[in-house]
């Protein structure tokens, strides 16, 4: 019997070993096995398994090493999962081994758990709450309906169906997710529901458990070995109907899988942006395809590619344009912050409005996307600004930890007391971060309670939970943060949701930085008045008159939708044509240049240039990241397939080149191009 094994290493090929007699009765597909590899041991998954009639044509047979051992008495993988895995390594270029290695990632340790020590588990207080209180139960309105009955005659008729379910802020997607998977539920079959982060989605996971109960699976990083391991076995035994998960969630082999749903399919947290740069909705999507499943996508601001997808006929097409009980969007109040003048990111007008919320025993939200307490440091004499020393960005000051950060590596300093060029001694803190708002509130507003949630307060286990919680429970009256404050929550209360300051998202040289900016202030306004009480939001910004701004603060989503795409289309982009992006990395700025250059030259030469653009090589937006220099190339192209097989072949030959420690990373639809 002879095995195929796909080493979880970076290697591309796949493996033949034998197995040895006494092993042959435990030998499956999808199972882990330890073999000798050169002089090493690696640990490989099986394939697939031939006998020695299969391998005729194979010459010396008989020098095929053995496999050591079975590592698991299971399978981990299905062979659904391992074909998924097999086209996602030639679609993102990426080695199967190491695509194996992220499907796997999920997976607790084959070892078995130690006892975990009993902290306090997230996912068991769910349970907990939910056991108590009875499942809410609603009649769904008539645009509710509609989507729940297509999406049942998809599943029933067992056909490859994509839905883009494009439903406004509280408008009741999750309540349709809900009803799908019980439809699925009743037809024998087992749904995935992929969300961005757990951590924003606890009150989504709370739904589910309130009305599946114990047959809720929930995988994400935050689980102890013991959870991991006990949600893994109750997938394996079937007990299990919904699997709730992260973007790895997405190849857990669950049984007989009938639907996939995606929660904010837009979300730039479904691509994994380091290694193997997978975006989990399209290999979603590509999952069910090669199951006949269905899949919704959901979103208030869906994505131009799935848009797109949807004007050429690919996907289908469903609305909720409403709010539940059609309560009103709250309005949006643009505050144009030129005529303000430096200073404080608290205007006049948001202080009002804060007052207002205060006194009413409301809440309120606010957003900034910076972290810290001032962005960076100032020489006021020569203009010196402290940088990373293995970064391009300047070092943004953290007062409470009294040091200059990197935030993108893990550099730290002492502030300089003087001028390390001019000896000079006015050093200012210059920028505004989430930490000196923090400061600024509680200055203003003494009597009110106050959180914080960015990467700073949230790096403890559950932090994140307890913060949501304190809302929940009206024991703080304003929340402060970055990214994860305008997401999932749906609270009463929250009556003011702000921006601090729109154009911080809209100056990022990247081509979707206006549809980002566009998204967020129309997820921010998503907080507020979802119930009883009306909302209000308020948008601070230099760029009044910006597109994005404008119709975002109008809830004009087909204007913007028209602009942005008219925009892409004459420069190029996504979605009209597809992207890839070669970065080159090395220690050394010379070997990245001299490399990036010989690339361009192959790529030049092995492609056929009336059907693929390339730009570049140019320093890349950051070009020097965790001391690492780097520069890159973008390849665009409407025919996705060719670029790839062209980029394959270019790719192997400079494989074999000298390239002098520079690394190559592609990413095949990127999302961010810094
Ligand atoms: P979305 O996911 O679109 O933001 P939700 O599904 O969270 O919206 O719905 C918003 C709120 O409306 C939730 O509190 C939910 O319980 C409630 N809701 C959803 N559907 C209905 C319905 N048909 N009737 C009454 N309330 C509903
Ligand atoms: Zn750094």
């Amino acid at each position: 019997m002879f095995l195929h094994i796909a080493i979880l290493r970076p290697l591309d090929e796949i493996l033949l070993y034998k197995c040895p007699q006494e092993l042959i009765k435990d030998a499956a597909v999808g199972k882990r096995v330890l073999v000798p590899l050169r002089t090493q041991r690696a640990i490989g998954l099986i394939m697939k398994i031939s006998g020695s009639e299969d391998l005729q044509g194979l010459q010396d047979q008989k020098n095929i090493k053995s496999i050591l051992k079975i590592i698991d008495p299971y399978p981990v993988i299905d062979e659904s999962v391992i074909s998924l895995c097999k086209w996602a390594s030639d679609y993102y270029l990426f080695p199967v081994g190491m695509v194996l290695k992220t499907a796997l990632s999920s997976l607790p340790t084959s070892k078995p758990p130690h006892q975990p020590t009993r902290i306090y588990s997230l996912l068991e207080s769910i349970r907990q709450e939910s056991r108590l209180s009875s499942p809410e139960v609603h009649d769904l309105t008539e645009e509710q309906k509609r989507a729940v009955n297509a999406i049942k005659q998809a599943l029933l008729e067992d056909i490859f169906t994509v839905y883009l379910l494009h439903g406004v802020t509280g408008s009741g997607k999750t309540e349709v997710y809900i009803q799908a998977v019980d439809e699925c539920k009743r037809l024998g079959k087992t749904s995935i529901v992929l969300v961005p982060e757990i951590a924003i989605a606890s009150q989504l996971v709370t739904r589910f458990i309130n009305r599946f109960g114990e047959r809720v699976a929930v995988i994400h990083s935050g689980l102890t070995k013991g959870e991991r391991l006990s949600e893994w076995l109750r997938i394996k035994e079937k007990k299990v109907d919904v699997l709730i998960g992260v973007r790895s969630a997405i190849f857990v082999p669950v049984d007989n899988l009938g639907l996939v749903v995606i929660d904010e399919e837009h979300e730039s947290a479904y691509k994994q942006e380091e290694g193997f740069r997978y975006n989990a909705r399209d290999v979603a999507i590509m999952r069910a395809k090669m199951l006949n499943a269905t899949v919704i996508l959901g979103s208030a601001t869906p994505s131009l590619e799935t848009l797109h997808n949807v004007h050429i006929g690919k996907y289908k097409y469903m609305s909720l344009p409403y709010r539940i009980n059609k309560k009103p969007l709250p309005p949006v109040q643009i505050v144009d912050m030129r005529k303000r003048g430096a200073g404080t990111l608290l205007t006049k007008e948001l202080q009002r409005a804060i007052k207002k919320r205060l006194d009413n025993k409301e809440q309120v939200i606010l957003f900034l996307n910076r972290r810290g307490f001032s962005r960076f440091v100032l020489c006021d004499d020569c203009g010196y600004v402290p940088a990373c020393p293995n970064c391009s960005v300047s070092l943004v000051y953290h007062r409470r930890e009294g040091k200059i950060c990197c935030h993108y590596c893990e550099y730290k300093a002492h502030p300089p007391d003087i001028c390390p060029l001019c000896k000079g001694q006015n050093l200012k803190a210059l920028g505004t971060g989430t930490e000196r708002i923090e400061e600024e509130l509680k200055g203003l507003f003494p009597e009110a309670r106050i959180l914080r949630m960015d990467k700073d307060t949230t790096s403890k286990r559950h932090a994140h939970h307890f913060i949501l919680t304190s809302m929940e429970k009206m024991k703080a009256h304003i929340l402060v943060g970055t990214q994860m404050v305008t997401k999932g929550l749906d609270l009463p209360e929250i009556t003011l949701a702000g921006v601090l300051l729109a154009d911080n998202l809209l100056h990022l040289p990247d081509f979707r930085s206006a549809e980002r900016t566009f998204q967020l202030i129309t997820q921010v306004a998503g907080r507020t008045g979802r119930k009883d009480k009306p909302g209000e939001v308020i948008v601070q910004t230099f760029n009044p008159d910006h597109y994005s701004i404008l119709y975002a603060s109008r809830y004009e989503f087909d204007r913007f939708y028209q602009f942005e795409k008219s925009y892409r289309k004459a420069a190029g982009y996504p979605p009209f044509k597809r992207l890839i992006r070669i970065l080159l990395k090395g220690n050394k700025a010379d070997n990245v240049i001299s490399g990036s250059a010989m690339l361009k030259e192959m790529l030049d030469k092995y492609m056929d240039l009336t059907r693929i653009e390339i730009a570049g090589p140019v320093p890349a937006p950051f070009h020097k990241l965790r001391g690492k220099h780097r520069w890159h190339i973008l390849l665009k192209s409407e025919d996705m397939k060719y670029m790839r097989t062209r980029l394959k072949k270019v790719l192997h030959t400079f494989a074999m080149e000298d390239t002098r420690g520079v690394q190559i990373e592609v990413d095949v639809d990127p999302l961010h191009i810094l």
